[in-house]
């Protein structure tokens, strides 16, 4: 029997709100951002927990996304096979080594899904994980952050990432979340935004968390490093920190104002207190300290200052040169001249 059949015939027809009524249920495409570093023994065990554990959620379509930075290792032929035999792997293949955060940004461009994860491909991510990220983003989260609660590196790796995010916290006005890397879930609206940040020296983790949007934190236990080493050695760890911080604070610059005044009003005590011997106890005053010592104080003072006022000008220079959205929109309700309507999450 059809549904016709059971309707009686005087009932007028049903009226169709296609712009309201959800029409058969799609499956979201989440895609993966999975960048790649000479990764050649780990990254067929990744890819194939990755594929396990999506084998599990019939109910996502999924996109993987490898970025191959470079590798010097034979990590492409591997990445050129997985494309091979799975109709979901896309491999954007570098010219160079350009680094995890560029990396991490060319796979956003390619990425297509309704959301997209962000994860290294060393399986310190798990895999799982990335799936309880998915949950917490079709409850309505836009950003979802992947909290450590734990890691399994090295003391001092750990003991440096752990000053390192709460000094960075102390220093931006940005609410970075503590102790989380670039392992994350993004909304396509976020990504869409996250793409028009172009800076160079970029730090993806802290621009996300200056996004604003609703984000939530979903917290695991950080795997140790499946195969190879870690790719960010001392050096690479210490130009991403410095990033972190350059790129979200103009704090060292203030600073050399403040260090600017501080020195002006020394120097002027201290000039003060020459004048002060010169007439008052000339006798055990040496000829031309006075004068020495006030041009000295005076040139110090002021260029200390100087470069204050010249850091507060290059601070907006490079606020500007950064060339940052001035906002970033949540949602636009209503109807459009055009005669869209808009609103709504759409298909989530
Ligand atoms: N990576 C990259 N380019 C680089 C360095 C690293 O694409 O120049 C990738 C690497 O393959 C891995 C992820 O970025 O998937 C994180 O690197 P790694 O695991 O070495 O960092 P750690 O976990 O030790 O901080
Ligand atoms: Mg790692």
């Amino acid at each position: 029997m059809t549904q016709q059949d059971i309707r009686s015939p005087a009932a007028p027809a049903p009226v169709v709100l296609t712009a309201v009524e959800p029409g058969p249920a799609r499956r979201p495409l989440i895609s993966y951002v999975l960048p790649v570093y000479n990764e050649q023994d780990g990254i067929a065990a990744f890819h194939a927990e990755l594929t396990a554990a999506l084998a599990g959620r019939p109910d996502l379509d999924v996109q993987l996304v490898y970025v191959n930075d470079g590798s010097t290792d034979g990590s492409l032929p591997i990445l050129k096979d997985l494309a091979d035999h799975d109709p979901r792997v896309r491999v954007v293949d570098f010219a160079r080594n350009f680094g995890h955060q560029i990396a991490i940004t060319a796979g956003l461009d390619h990425a297509e899904g309704d959301a997209v994860i962000v994860m290294d491909t060393d399986l310190q991510d798990p895999p799982k994980v990335s799936l309880e990220l998915v949950d917490a983003w079709r409850e309505g989260a836009d950003i979802v952050h992947a909290r450590r609660r734990s890691r399994q590196d090295s003391a001092f790796k750990r003991a440096t990432a752990h000053a390192y995010y709460r000094v960075l916290r102390a220093s931006t006005d940005v609410d970075i979340p503590l102790d989380t890397g670039d392992f994350r879930l993004l909304d396509r609206k976020v990504a869409d935004e996250l793409r028009r940040y172009r800076e160079r020296s970029r730090f993806v983790r802290g621009i996300v968390a200056s996004m604003g949007y609703r984000q939530r934190e979903v917290s695991f236990d950080r795997d140790e490093r499946f195969a190879g080493e870690t790719k960010y050695p001392l050096r690479k760890m210490a130009r991403l920190a410095v990033d972190g911080v350059t790129s979200f604070s103009t704090a060292p610059l203030k600073m050399i104002t403040r260090l600017g005044f501080g020195v002006l009003a020394l120097s002027l005590a201290g000039i003060v207190y020459a004048l002060a011997m010169k007439f008052f106890r000339p006798e055990i005053t040496v000829s031309g300290w006075t004068m020495l010592m006030c041009v000295v104080l005076f040139l110090g003072g002021t260029q200390m200052l100087s470069l204050g006022v010249i850091g507060a000008y290059i601070g907006r220079i490079y606020s500007e040169a950064q060339g940052r959205p001035l906002y970033l929109v949540r949602e636009v309700l209503g109807t459009a001249a055009d005669g869209d309507e808009r609103g709504g999450d759409g298909d989530r």
